[in-house]
C-alpha cells in the first residue's frame, strides 16, 4: 500500500513539475527535460531514491555518482556488461587503418574467388545433374515387341488430383483392352508423380526432360500419339531410371 502511494506520488509530482519545466524552458530544450522527468520514477526505484525528493539536480548528482563509485561489470547470470571489454585497443585499431589490412583481407578474397571453379552454370549449354526421380514431361511406354503398355485400367485418370488425364478405351478383338482416347492437359497437371505411381505395368511415366515450354496453350495439351512418341525417345533413359530406383518402389 505504501509501495502504491509512494509511486502514485512520484508520478504526481514528476507531472507536476514537467509543468513547471515546460513554462520555464525553452522550446529547445523541452524535449530532454521531459525524458528526464519521464525516467525518474523509475530511476527512484532503481537506486532507493525517496520519493518526495524535489531537487532533479541532486537526483541526477547522486545518480552519476552512485554509477562512478559502484561500477556494475558484471550481470546477475555473470555475463560482462561492457561490450568492448574484449574488444580491440585504440592502438590495434590504428595499425589496422594505417596498414589498410581491411582492404588488403578483402581484396585477397576476391583474388581466391578468382581463380576459383565458378559456382554458376551456362545453361542451356552447360547442365547440372538431375535426379532419377525427377518428374518432368509425361509419356506413355511400349514393351520390347512395340506393343504399347497401357491396358486402359484408369487407375492413373482416376487418381490424378487435378483431373488432368481423359482415357477412353475398347476391347480388342483378341480380348485384351487398349486405349482409344489417352489425353494429357499438361497445364492442368501439377507434376506430383501420382499417375506413374498408380500405374500397374510402368506405362505412364514422367521423363527427366524439363525443356517443354510452347508458345500457345494447344500445344501443351498432350494426345496418345505425343506421350507414345515421348516414350520411344526416352526409352532407355525411362528403363535405366525405374531399374535404379526399383529396390524402394
Ligand atoms: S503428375 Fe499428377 S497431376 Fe500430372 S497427370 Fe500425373 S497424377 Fe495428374
Ligand atoms: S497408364 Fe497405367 S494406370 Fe493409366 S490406364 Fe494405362 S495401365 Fe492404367
Amino acid at each position: 500500500m505504501s509501495f502504491a502511494r509512494g509511486r502514485a506520488f512520484a508520478a504526481l509530482h514528476s507531472s507536476v513539475r514537467l509543468l513547471q519545466a515546460s513554462s520555464s524552458t525553452s522550446a529547445r530544450s523541452l524535449p530532454v527535460t521531459r525524458r528526464l522527468l519521464s525516467t525518474t520514477a523509475c530511476i527512484r526505484q532503481l537506486h532507493g531514491l525517496k520519493a518526495n525528493n524535489t531537487d532533479l539536480e541532486s537526483d541526477m548528482k547522486h545518480l552519476h555518482h552512485h554509477r562512478s563509485h559502484d561500477p556494475k561489470l558484471f550481470d546477475e547470470a555473470g555475463r560482462d556488461l561492457n561490450p568492448y571489454r574484449q574488444g580491440p585497443s585504440a592502438v590495434d585499431k590504428a595499425v589496422h587503418l594505417f596498414f589498410l589490412t581491411e582492404i588488403m583481407r578483402g581484396m585477397w578474397i576476391v583474388l581466391e574467388n578468382f581463380f576459383r571453379q565458378p559456382y554458376t552454370i551456362k545453361y542451356p549449354f552447360e547442365k547440372g545433374p538431375l535426379s532419377p526421380r525427377f518428374r518432368g514431361e509425361h509419356a506413355l511406354r511400349r514393351y520390347p515387341s512395340g506393343e504399347e503398355r497401357c491396358i486402359a485400367c484408369k487407375l492413373c485418370e482416376a487418381i490424378c488430383p487435378a483431373q488432368a488425364i481423359t482415357i477412353e478405351s475398347e476391347t480388342r478383338l483378341d480380348g485384351s483392352r487398349r486405349t482409344t482416347k489417352y489425353d494429357i492437359d499438361m497445364t492442368k497437371c501439377i507434376y506430383c508423380g501420382f499417375c506413374q505411381e498408380a500405374c500397374p505395368v510402368d506405362a505412364i511415366v514422367e521423363t527427366q526432360n524439363q525443356e517443354f515450354a510452347t508458345e500457345t496453350r494447344e500445344e501443351l495439351l498432350y494426345n496418345k500419339e505425343k506421350l507414345l512418341m515421348n516414350g520411344d525417345r526416352a526409352e532407355a533413359e525411362i528403363a535405366a531410371n525405374l531399374y535404379s530406383e526399383h529396390v524402394y518402389r
